[in-house]
């Protein structure tokens, strides 16, 4: 799973990016499924046990273009987590009274606490993805953007918050038929908005946004994953791998119960 993650510093290149592909997994679409099942169960666990122990957060950043399966992600990867210690904050349009604050205002009141893990579908990224493309603020503002984005993360993982952040990598013909699939089921048709056509026109401006975005952004300690994300059962595959190993390597510890409970029989 490593091959996915962006090194700090590094240049990063889209097209270099396989929106299809399934690297690392050679296994049939069956396996991959046991597998997600299998990691399913070992994040119920392990949330349990952060949540038990109250020490880290755990932040996870899922960004993506519209049709992209950020909320399909949330839904697949933590199926069967316990909803205790689990939140999701989505951000959308800012509202008049966030504008009027600093653009990481409202995203520092939703940053998990001890134990938590939460899931912000979109995240402070939209304002140097939707701000810059479709010109919000002035280049000078979301430029500067990038520095105070970092600061904000090291602020963060310097007070126990494991960040991982997904580009979940879709490509324009993906989007294109998931689009359509919106409009042609009735049962989904909800889902589409006029707005997502004026993105989809703008797709190459978010692309290149991306990746400055990913390159700018990637840290040690808050780095960035590009997902190839038009299989939706690998990307479910590679959040869940991810942070699963992610939540193994903090060796969290449950509590030590209470003294002198051997014998005890409860009556
Ligand atoms: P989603 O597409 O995530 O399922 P919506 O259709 O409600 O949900 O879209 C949320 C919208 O809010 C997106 O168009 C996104 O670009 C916009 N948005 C989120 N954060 C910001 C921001 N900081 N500035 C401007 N627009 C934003």
């Amino acid at each position: 799973m490593k091959q996915h993650r962006v090194k700090p510093g590094a240049k990063v290149d889209l097209s270099q990016i396989d929106p299809g592909s399934t690297p690392g997994f050679k296994g049939k679409r069956k396996e991959a499924d046991e597998r997600l099942l299998k990691l399913n169960e070992r994040l119920e666990v392990l949330q349990e046990s952060l949540w038990a122990e109250h020490k880290h957060k755990v932040l996870v950043v899922l960004q993506g273009t519209d049709t992209s399966g950020k909320d399909g992600t949330i839904s697949h990867v933590f199926e069967g987590v316990n909803p205790l210690g689990v939140r999701v904050a989505a951000f959308k349009a800012p509202t008049p009274e966030e504008l009027d604050h600093d653009f990481l205002w409202r995203v520092h009141l939703k940053v998990p606490c001890k134990g938590e893990i939460v899931i912000f579908n979109r995240s402070h990224y939209e304002d140097v993805l939707v701000a810059r493309v479709m010109e919000l603020v002035p280049p000078e503002v979301w430029r500067q953007r990038y520095d105070q984005i970092n600061d904000f993360e090291r602020l963060l993982s310097a007070t126990d918050t494991v960040i991982l952040k997904f580009f979940l990598y879709i490509s324009k013909d993906e989007q294109r038929k998931r689009l359509q699939e919106r409009l042609d089921d009735p049962q989904k048709r909800w889902k589409f908005r006029k707005g997502d056509l004026l993105d989809r026109a703008h797709w190459d401006e978010y692309i290149k946004a991306y990746e400055d975005a990913l390159a700018r952004t990637s840290q040690k300690h808050a780095p960035w994953y590009v997902v190839p994300a038009d299989k939706k059962w690998y990307r479910n595959l590679v959040v869940a791998e991810i942070l699963v190993k992610a939540l193994e390597d903090l060796k969290i510890k449950t509590p030590e119960p209470e003294e002198d409970l051997k014998g005890v029989v409860v009556v």
